[in-house]
């Protein structure tokens, strides 16, 4: 998959990670980084512990993000995702005409005062999710903030991800041994 470089111009980068996000597969290189490990995204936080503000989303929807929050928490990765209102990290959800189920758009300098916005598409999980829209929804959520978390898109593993744009939604809600393994590799 495409490697994304978070860069500085807002609509390329959305673009870029839109496609890597959404149910179609698009590969397009915006730029390139370098890392010996295939599965390393450089568009996330610095650090495991950040908050995440929910922005304009009623009860269910910040119940989606906590149940992302907890399922990292819970997941032995070290992980400790806040929700705080003062955050400048942000989390909303909407109905999008837009293909991607989960938008990630991280800003900043990943060392100096790197911030995230996602966002996810009601719309689009509701076309394709049937009677398991609960599941999608809490898959989506935790899927994007892996990527805070540093992780990329489809890691080039045979094991069971999180991060996998095939994997059952319905199922695969929470991370995985591997996606675990790979945020304590990243910022152990
Ligand atoms: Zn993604």
């Amino acid at each position: 998959m495409a490697r994304i470089s978070p860069g500085f111009i807002p609509g390329k980068r959305t673009a870029a990670r839109a496609a890597a996000c959404g149910a179609v597969a698009v590969a397009v290189t915006f730029g390139m980084t370098t890392s010996a490990q295939a599965d390393y995204y450089d568009g996330g936080m610095p650090g495991r512990s950040f908050n995440v503000k929910a922005v304009g989303i009623n009860d269910t929807w910040v119940g989606f993000l906590d149940t992302g929050r907890k399922n990292w928490k819970n997941s032995g990765a070290g992980a400790n995702i806040g929700r705080k209102s003062s955050a400048k990290a942000t989390f909303t959800a909407g109905r999008y005409n837009e293909s991607w189920l989960g938008l990630y758009s991280p800003s900043g300098f990943r060392s100096i005062n790197r911030v995230f916005k996602i966002k996810v598409n009601a719309k689009k999980i509701e076309a394709k999710a049937g009677s398991k829209m609960t599941e999608w929804c809490r898959s989506t959520a935790t899927h994007e903030l892996g990527h805070a978390l540093s992780l990329d898109d489809n890691p080039g593993t045979r094991k069971a991800s999180l991060m996998k744009h095939s994997r059952n939604r319905a199922k695969v809600q929470k991370p995985q041994s591997y996606d675990v393994a790979e945020v304590k590799r990243i910022y152990g």
